[in-house]
């Protein structure tokens, strides 16, 4: 009987409106969605103290040197995301960072600058106090474990059972190419961690049939180990590499053989 009253919907819809007929009349649900039914906004309301905004907009805006814009999120799939675009910077923060120690907003601010990594180890472990154990990740930016030569994912479990009895929850990829028009590069970055994104990148350099599976876990499980020891902190920053961090990084078992790799090979990595 769903069709006959298709095109009467409107009608329908009208009448019951006026509270007539409800109940004798069954109307398609698409119909009586269309026509009767006004929802009130779909997403949660999110009241942001507008003066700690501007506060931390104006450190923000002081730091990079012109103008910003900063957004308030609820989002738990991305906590800070930042671009810059026309000499603009878009910084879109989770609004637990509104009331966030002063180290803390420092650390937002040499992140959100800098993507300065003591910074993103501070923010990580303030995310984790906060409870937001879950992994984020940008949607927009899908991850890419699978290079043409070395398999991320594949090593990356493979560390994980060996050295972390399976405990290392973080996402993994490969780092974007860099362009051409970068030049002759004087130092590389092989790996990298944010904590932020509870993310490990590995630079595309390292996706060549001459590097060694050896040498490419080495730095996955450097990266690892990141996630696993905290930088210790005193006299004012943070050391990413504290003793137990060197102790443990010796445990790979081709610790020595890949850091003699790297200094044989250093020079034509960075000409990949
Ligand atoms: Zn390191």
């Amino acid at each position: 009987m769903g069709s006959p009253l298709v095109p009467f919907g409107r009608m329908v819809a009208a009448r019951m409106a006026r509270g007539r007929g409800a109940a004798a009349i069954r109307i398609p649900d698409r119909v009586g969605a269309q026509l009767r039914l006004v929802l009130p906004a779909a997403s949660p309301r999110l009241f942001v103290h507008e003066g700690a905004r501007q506060a931390l907009e104006r450190r923000l805006r002081a730091a990079f040197g012109g103008p910003v814009v900063l957004s308030i999120t609820d989002n738990r799939h991305s906590i800070i995301t930042h671009r810059v675009q026309r000499g603009l910077l878009f910084a879109r923060v989770h609004h637990m960072f509104l009331d966030s120690p002063p180290d803390v907003t420092d650390a937002l601010v040499r992140y959100v600058l800098d993507d300065d990594r003591e910074a993103s180890a501070i923010l990580g472990a303030y995310i984790d106090d906060n409870g937001f154990r879950v992994a984020r990740r940008k949607r927009s930016a899908p991850l890419a474990t699978k290079g043409k030569h070395h398999d991320l994912l594949a090593m990356h479990a493979r560390l994980n059972e060996r050295y972390f009895h399976g405990a290392v929850n973080v996402l993994i990829t490969w780092g974007k190419r860099p362009t051409a028009a970068a030049g002759v590069r004087r130092t590389i970055k092989l790996g990298s961690y944010s904590a932020v994104d509870r993310l490990i990148r590995v630079h595309p350099a390292l996706d060549r049939a001459w590097v060694p599976r050896y040498f490419v876990e080495y730095i996955v499980f450097h990266e690892m180990l990141h996630h696993v020891v905290p930088g210790s902190r005193g006299l004012g920053r943070v050391n990413m590499h504290p003793p137990e961090f060197k102790e443990r990084e010796r445990e790979y078992r081709h610790f020595e053989r890949a850091l003699a790799w790297e200094r044989r090979h250093l020079g034509r990595l960075l000409r990949a």
